[in-house]
């Protein structure tokens, strides 16, 4: 069994915070070991607890859409949320919830070590973008240690309000010329990266 399968389990059983006793499954996240990118939403929702697996409703929808507009399909990368439980009436996850869970989160990012990160939403932006507004930096990669973020808009809220549709398609095209520009750092001398990060500072 693979460690990212073990932690999967752990996360199936979890009862470190109340959402414990009101959901039907936890989600722990799905997609390759080796996924290059990971998409980080920000909790379960109806059909998601139902199911266990992140992404499986409306928005789960919308997100393959995107994907498919890059020509990638949800296979290909690694989906997960801040908080592996529902929420009650999908409200939004609490301080403690999100403490409960980082330890997941963490060990997600460090098994993977995605070469992007996609956040959706404020909840995951926030884990390496506290103090940014969504609306200022949404479509612009930042580097987080070792990580690239690309913070984009919540797919539910482009369906909810179509005036961030456009922000969020423009930004999902971004993304096989952030992860090139990723892997062009990636394989540079020391010495050239600075130059070569200026795509993300
Ligand atoms: N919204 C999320 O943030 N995550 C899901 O898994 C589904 C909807």
């Amino acid at each position: 069994m693979s460690q990212l399968t073990e932690l999967c389990a752990e996360i199936v059983n979890c009862s470190k915070c109340a959402l414990a006793q009101g959901r039907a499954n936890s989600v722990p996240g799905e997609g390759p070991e080796n996924a290059a990118i990971m998409f980080i939403g920000e909790a379960p929702g109806f059909h998601e607890n139902r199911l266990g697996r992140p992404f499986v409703g409306a928005a789960g929808q919308f997100l393959e859409e995107l994907l498919a507009s890059i020509h990638m399909r949800r296979e290909s990368v690694y989906i997960c949320n801040v908080i592996k439980c529902r929420p009650p009436n999908n409200r939004e996850p609490l301080p403690n919830e999100i403490e409960a869970c980082r330890p997941y989160l963490d060990q997600q990012l460090e098994l993977i070590k995605p070469r992007l990160i996609v956040t959706l939403g404020r909840y995951s932006m926030a884990k390496f973008l506290p103090k940014a507004s969504i609306s200022k930096v949404h479509g612009m990669p930042s580097k987080f240690g070792a990580f690239v973020v690309l913070p984009m808009f919540h797919p539910a809220a482009a369906l909810h309000q179509p005036k961030y549709r456009a922000d969020i398609e423009n930004d999902m095209l971004k993304i096989p010329q952030v992860l090139a520009s990723v892997d062009g750092v990636e394989q540079a001398q020391p010495g050239q990266h600075a130059e070569q990060l200026s795509l993300f500072e």
